[in-house]
């Protein structure tokens, strides 16, 4: 591949932080050589400028992305970012991501995931439509029901997924619900998709804790980020029993140690938007609240918090890895060998892609499903990926990371092989 191209890939830690773990697991299992070339890069990578009429009537151009990284198992899916970090090397690397999810977790779907550099607090509602609907004409003619599937990810809800349905839908001619997931239950959205990703981060934190005795009822946890998925890992754990003493924001955080109550929080970050000056809590810091003695912490917000930096800092006995990314390899090792049981990202955050998956499913036989069939297929999933990371690591004597990679990569090996796109 052109050397600027991989030195842009290359540019971002994320990027060649998934590099390295796909390396390290392909050595372990002696993956075929040529699968592991070609599942370094991306296959596909558009970049497109999507031009905006703001409201004092100037036009802002900005820029958005759509890599796809791999489509052996089923069409592209991955979710699409919002946010000012976006760039080229962190999109083709959380596509990369998606395509090692999506295998582990048994599904028949390949990676992609897409992106915005913008911040969209500081849009008017009106902007982020137009945004929105140009960036879906731009990519339009390569995503679509059977070919790209694209959801929500951080800085994006299920207004976007229902204003990008609707763009894709009036240039189709016709509707097409299932070109995107995670929109409203109105539009053909899926019951319990609002809360699959962190809903899933629990039923894998229930699993890593019993790998240690315990039970949730009597674990206390610290979450960062509370947003679409550390809000519902929050209200799921806080529901079976877990004493949450922090959460957090981008504005900092608050903590209790006697326990959060959440559902009166939930109320609270409705009316106030941030978890910040919560009743009966001490603000802690971002920063403090990763380092808090806890039985388990559940970074849900940003890629790259447990570095070298601070892994030594870390006190939980389980991390549990809502966001993607938020562990660096070196603190991944270091926390390993402390005998802290990292849960990963494709992983632990895999419950929005199952119920993504669940949704396209009801979207082709516009057949719906009741919130309780939803939860009980997603849990059974989850269960089921956890207990074959589980034992390979238990297998191999290695590191949950590095297993998930390896039980995803044996899948990938053995279609690309007799799809005939290895030798
Ligand atoms: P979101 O935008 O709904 O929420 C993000 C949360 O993180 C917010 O509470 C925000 O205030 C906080 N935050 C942002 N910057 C921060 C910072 N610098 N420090 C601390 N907190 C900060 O996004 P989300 O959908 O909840 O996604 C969070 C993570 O989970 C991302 O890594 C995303 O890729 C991953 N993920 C999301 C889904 C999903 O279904 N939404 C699925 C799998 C993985």
């Amino acid at each position: 591949m052109e050397t600027h191209v991989m030195q842009t890939l290359q540019s971002g830690a994320l990027y060649r932080n998934t590099i390295e773990n796909l390396e390290a697991a392909g050595n372990l299992i002696n993956l075929n050589p040529n699968v592991l070339e070609r599942l370094k890069v991306p296959r596909r990578a558009l970049v497109v400028s999507v031009p905006v009429r703001m409201d004092d009537d100037r036009v802002q151009m900005f820029t958005g992305y759509r890599v796809q990284h791999n489509q052996t198992l089923g069409p592209f899916k991955g979710g699409i970012r919002f946010h000012p970090h976006v760039n080229l090397s962190e999109v083709a690397a959380l596509s990369a991501l998606m395509t090692f999810k999506n295998s582990l977790l048994n599904l028949p779907l390949g990676g992609a995931k897409g992106g915005i550099q913008v911040d969209p607090s500081t849009l008017s509602k009106t902007e982020l439509e137009s945004l929105t609907r140009r960036f879906t004409s731009e990519i339009g003619p390569f995503i679509g029901p059977d070919k790209d599937i694209p959801a929500p990810d951080v800085g994006t809800d299920s207004q976007t997924m229902a204003w990008m349905l609707d763009t894709y839908s009036m240039e189709s001619g016709y509707a097409q619900t299932g070109v995107v997931t995670g929109k409203p239950i109105e539009i053909g959205g899926s019951r319990g998709r609002d809360s699959a990703t962190g809903l899933g981060v629990v039923y894998t934190i229930e699993k890593a804790l019993q790998s240690k005795n315990m039970m949730i009822s009597d674990a206390n946890i610290a979450i960062q980020g509370f947003g679409k998925v550390g809000m519902h890992a929050a209200i799921e754990a806080y529901a079976l029993g877990a004493r949450i003493v922090a959460v957090s924001d981008v504005t900092g955080g608050i903590y209790n140690e006697r326990g959060i109550n959440i559902a009166d929080l939930v109320s609270y970050v409705k009316e106030n938007r941030f978890v910040k000056n919560f009743p009966g809590t001490a603000a802690i810091s971002n920063e403090d609240l990763l380092e808090l003695n806890v039985d388990v912490l559940a970074p849900c917000a940003l890629d790259g918090v447990i570095t070298e930096k601070n892994c030594e800092c870390i006190k939980a006995k389980i991390v549990a890895e809502g966001a993607n990314g938020p562990t660096n390899s070196v603190a991944n090792k270091y926390l390993h060998e402390k005998g802290v049981l990292v849960v990963p990202d494709i992983l632990a955050n895999g419950g929005g892609v199952v119920v993504s998956y669940f949704e396209w499913v009801q979207d082709i036989v516009w057949l719906f499903w009741k919130e309780d069939e939803v939860r009980n297929k997603l849990r059974e999933i989850m269960y089921r990926s956890f207990d074959k990371v589980w034992q390979f690591s238990q297998e191999k004597n290695k590191d949950m990371r590095i297993s998930a990679m390896a039980v995803s990569l044996q899948r990938l090996e053995t279609a690309m092989k007799l799809r005939g796109q290895a030798w």
